[in-house]
């Protein structure tokens, strides 16, 4: 807008202006002039090139009047001199229209974005409006009434106010008669001379909070603009404009007041903003798919969420975990509840549904011949039984000669019944299978001999053998040898609630004779009348399924896989996913060599065509298409993966305790209880077995003396079960494979602590638990005598530090001989305080004495957890 104040427009264009009424405040009113900016047009002049084109219009007129024509200029270059001005005029004429209407076409452009973006904005503000206006008529009623009675003594004081249509309100409240473009239509009266200060006056008086009297008009009109706004909102009236004073609008309007410029940019940067898409998206529900365990990261990704907020409602739940960090299902699903959204749980099953798992009629069965495991202590004869078995096979005089070893054969029975015998020996293969889910063996052959009767390993034996439900049958070994005593066997197996027939048990017993071949035809019939007792049946009609139970890389031919077929029958040209790898069958090799072209139930075959080396124990199964089988061997690997960022925590004891609880069916938890002698284990099983109540049961899978092995962590894998050790640890290898499966070993040097936490466990009765963290291993390299001081270890610190504050124990052959605290910890003649792993140092205990060359002293530090179910 420009002041012009009557004078005539500047510049060449036609009528491209207009009038605009100001309006002041003491109702003032001025009426301005407003033009639009326009651009200059040169107009080329033939007479003086280059000169400004500005006075082209009078410039052609001043040519045509001859009484004014330059000197020395002829008719004819007059003439076109004129012509050339008469175009040039022409041109600039029809520029102009077009300007004009190209100028009215982007008004209109601009005009109609702008009513788009007002219209989104107004429904938005109506709405935002609406409930605000709920809330202040709430509030102006109850100030309302609230201040009638102080009004009434200022009403006799502004007794113009009177006049007022309104009752006196709160100013915020209070929509103060302002002029907005738009406003008069709806009947709003215009702002009197002199009344608003006055009226502002009188709600300051009434409100003491409004503006002063004293406060300059200008002030006030700024602060009604600004209720304005947001009453205009609150109508949703049309009271927004773009920043610049438009001639449409101004002519449209007699009168108007702009905002301030701050409230412009805001408005404007808003509706870009809103253009642009910026505006806050609709929160979206979406199915989250959740397999076992999820990356924090992932999982984020998966809500579209931001990862820093998931690791914050993560936080708030009471889990302190980074965005690279696995969480299991059940947290995140709380998560994403909480974020909105649904989990939608994969599994296994969901992605493995293309495996066949149709139930098999009755009448496609037929009967199977059984599998048998050997098991036994160490040179009780498994290997020279096997052996036996098969050669006694070979020599009656079967076609295809010597045997393979492919980790499997088949015999017949002299009754002409075939039976599968696993060829690896050993409860180790037993449970590793067993832990993969591949649950391979109907019956277990314990081999015993008669002249060392039970040792551990035959305990242990007996226990897996338990622990998975398989029958047994007992083969008393080495009767040819002089001194041997099948029946303290018999007897000794009683104290191991194995009772064999001769002692009118179930358990079928056999005596053998691996040397001499004694017993051998013995032997398979007690295994056929086994297996007729346990009706084994399959159906060989449908894709099969099997078990790995060897499988290596082959030379000359690549992956190769021993599988026992379980059930349907495994043909040449089958595509299989097996574990985390799949393939097609190129070729079946069965024990004897030959190849064959199909395998039916309980047969052990070589399978060539794998993509690569299974694991022993993992499960085949034929699937209908190679997209298929890719695809579950892929989904298997993740799965593997994300089940070992996860195997950090273990299954523990009181997830057992709620797992047992929550299975109505088997309510008792199985433990494996390792202790230091004889005495202490006899009394802890004595004690756990008191242990159980209505609810809960605790069943002791395995015990034993000494140290924790594999084989103990195998089977507490393969069960699921934690190991109580009493006083004893775990041997390297258990250790490191204990926390690689994630099995929970609990060290305890008091009986009490141990039955404590199971009664604790059993009762949901959880309390704050001390648990104790292993900080350092050192080994005693020598002991030295010092007068006045005691026995003196010197000792290389091997794993972790050595700590002169923290707990030590002694262990013998991981057995704990002393639980206490050091006496000095001393590096060459200096006290110190730390010890470093690799490094040197003597020790001496806190009244104890008996301190052995070769024992280990276990460095240990005690922290409370708060436990949780
Ligand atoms: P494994 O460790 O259980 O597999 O036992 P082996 O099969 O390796 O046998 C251990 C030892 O016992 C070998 O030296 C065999 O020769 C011997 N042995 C195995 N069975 C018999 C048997 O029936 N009679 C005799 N006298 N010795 C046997």
């Amino acid at each position: 807008m420009s002041d012009t104040d009557g004078k005539k427009p500047l510049g060449l264009g036609g009528p491209r202006s207009g009038q605009v009424k100001q309006s002041f405040s003491h109702g003032r009113t001025h009426a301005v002039v407003v033009e639009t900016k326009r651009k200059r047009v040169l107009v080329p002049n033939p007479a003086k090139p280059g000169a400004p084109a500005g006075g082209g219009g009078s410039g052609a007129s001043h040519l045509g009047d001859p009484s004014k024509r330059p000197a020395g200029i002829s008719d004819a270059e007059m003439e076109r001199r004129l012509a050339a001005l008469r175009a040039a005029k022409a041109r600039e004429q029809e520029d102009n229209a077009r300007r004009a209407e190209e100028e009215r076409q982007r008004e209109e452009d601009r005009q109609r974005r702008r009513e788009e973006i007002e219209a989104k904005e107004r429904e938005e503000r109506q709405r935002e409006a609406a409930l605000r206006a709920k809330a202040e008529e709430e509030e102006r009623l109850k100030r309302e009434a609230e201040e009638e009675a102080k009004a009434k003594a200022a009403a006799r004081k502004a007794d113009v106010l009177g006049t007022q249509r309104r009752q006196p309100a709160a100013p915020a409240a209070e929509p103060a008669p302002v002029a907005v473009p738009g406003d008069r239509g709806a009947g709003q009266s215009r702002p009197r001379p002199g009344a608003a200060p006055a009226a502002a006056g009188g709600e300051a008086d009434r409100s003491g909070g409004g503006p002063k009297p004293g406060l300059t008009p200008r002030k006030t009109d700024r602060e009604r603009e600004d209720r304005a706004t947001d009453r205009g909102a609150k109508r949703g009236e049309d009271v927004r404009r773009a920043g610049k004073l438009t001639l449409s609008a101004a002519t449209g309007e007699d009168g108007g007041r702009q905002r301030s410029l701050a409230a412009m940019k805001r408005k404007q940067e808003k509706a870009r903003q809103k253009a642009m898409g910026f505006s806050k998206p609709e929160k979206q529900a979406r199915d989250v798919q959740l397999p076992e365990t999820i990356v924090v990261s992932e999982l984020a990704n998966r809500m579209a969420e931001r990862a820093a907020d998931v690791v914050k409602s993560l936080m708030k739940m009471g889990m302190l975990v980074t965005m690279n960090q696995p969480i299991d299902a059940d947290t995140a699903e709380l998560v994403i509840e909480e974020f909105g959204h649904r989990a939608v749980r994969v599994t296994d099953a969901d992605v493995e549904q293309a495996i066949d798992s149709v139930e098999d009629k009755a009448e496609d069965l037929i009967t199977r011949p059984p599998v048998v495991t050997i098991m036994g202590h160490v040179d009780h004869g498994k290997t020279s039984l096997l052996d036996a078995i098969r050669k006694a096979n070979v020599v009656s005089g079967e076609a295809g000669g010597i045997t393979q070893h492919i980790g499997a054969y088949q015999v017949k029975t002299p009754k002409g019944d075939l039976v599968t015998f696993l060829d690896t020996p050993g409860h180790a293969a037993f449970t590793s299978m067993r832990a993969r889910g591949a649950q391979v063996t109907d019956i277990v052959v314990l081999v015993v001999a008669a002249d060392d009767a039970v040792m551990p390993q035959t305990i242990e034996a007996i226990n897996h053998a338990k622990a998975a439900k398989v029958p047994m049958i007992v083969a008393i070994n080495k009767v040819d040898k002089h001194g041997a005593d099948p029946q303290k066997v018999r007897t000794d197996l009683l104290q191991h609630e194995v009772i064999v027939e001769a002692m009118s048990g179930e358990v079928q017993d056999v005596e053998v004779s691996a040397k001499t071949g004694f017993g051998i035809d013995a032997l398979l019939e007690a295994i056929g009348l086994q297996a007729e007792l346990l009706d084994l049946k399959a159906n060989p009609n449908r894709a099969a399924r099997g078990a790995v139970i060897e499988a290596k890389l082959d030379v000359g031919r690549g992956p190769v896989a021993t599988v026992l077929v379980q059930n349907g029958t495994l043909k040449k040209g089958d595509i299989f996913v097996v574990g985390e790898k799949w393939g097609k069958v190129r070729a079946l090799v069965n024990d004897k060599g030959e190849t064959i072209t199909e395998a039916g139930p309980s047969v052990p075959v070589e399978v060539l065509g794998l993509d690569g080396t299974p694991s022993a124990g993992d499960v085949l199964d034929v699937v209908s298409s190679e997209a298929q089988a890719r695809e579950i061997a892929d989904y298997r690997i993740s799965a593997a993966k994300d089940k070992r960022a996860a195997a950090g925590a273990a299954t523990t004891l009181e997830q057992l305790m709620a797992k047992a609880k929550a299975d109505k069916e088997v309510a008792e938890l199985a433990v494996i209880v390792k202790g230091d002698v004889q005495g202490s284990t006899e009394a802890i099983l004595q004690a756990l077995e008191k242990v159980g109540n209505a609810e809960v049961r605790v069943r002791v899978l395995h015990s034993g003396v000494g140290a924790i092995t594999d084989s103990d962590v195998g089977l507490a894998e393969a069960s699921g079960v934690p190991i109580l050790a009493f006083n004893v640890r775990a041997n390297a290898t258990a250790r490191s494979a204990a926390s690689q499966k994630g099995v929970e070993i609990r060290y305890y040097s008091i009986i009490y602590d141990l039955l404590d936490d199971i009664t604790k466990a059993a009762s949901g009765l959880l309390k704050a638990e001390v648990r104790e963290n292993f900080i350092g291993y050192a080994k005693v390299l020598q002991v030295f005598r010092i007068t006045g001081v005691g026995n003196v270890a010197g000792c290389l610190v091997t794993e972790g530090v050595a700590r002169r504050s923290a707990g030590v124990r002694l262990l013998r052959d991981n057995v704990v001989i002393h639980e206490g605290t050091l006496k000095t910890l001393k590096r060459h003649k200096d006290e110190v305080k730390e010890v470093q792993s690799g490094t040197e140092c003597g020790m001496a205990f806190e009244r104890y004495e008996d301190i052995r060359e070769n024992d280990v002293i276990e460095i240990f530090e005690r922290e409370e957890v708060q436990r949780s179910l």
